[in-house]
């Protein structure tokens, strides 16, 4: 075995855990709304890219065709926004339309 995997310390443990924070209240006030024609997955109907799932601190994007972001718990940081290579996120008002 490599010398440096058996030192537990030099290794991420952690494993994602969805909403670890719990549930969004009603304080957020902008969210991700996904443009899927835009999405590299949904375009090519293949799974790829996945971006949005790696950066989400919240763990809450699901690596499916289409991408699924479950709302209930994002806390609307924008980082998958910020992060997505397809600029297919966009941030909109707490109070737009879905
Ligand atoms: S990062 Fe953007 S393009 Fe990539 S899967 Fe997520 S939403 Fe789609
Ligand atoms: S806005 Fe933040 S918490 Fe919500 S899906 Fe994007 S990265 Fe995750």
């Amino acid at each position: 075995m490599n010398k440096a995997r058996e030192d537990k310390f030099t290794q991420a443990r952690s494993a994602l855990c969805k909403g670890e924070a719990g549930r969004t209240g009603d304080w957020r006030s902008v969210r991700p709304r996904i443009d899927h024609a835009k999405c590299i997955p949904s375009k090519n109907r293949r799974p790829s890219c996945f971006i949005c799932w790696l950066y989400c601190p919240e763990g809450v994007v699901k690596r499916s065709i289409p991408v699924e972001i479950d709302l209930d718990y994002c806390k609307g940081c924008g980082i998958c926004a910020e992060e997505c290579p397809g600029k297919a996120i966009e941030m909109v008002e707490e109070h737009e339309e879905a």
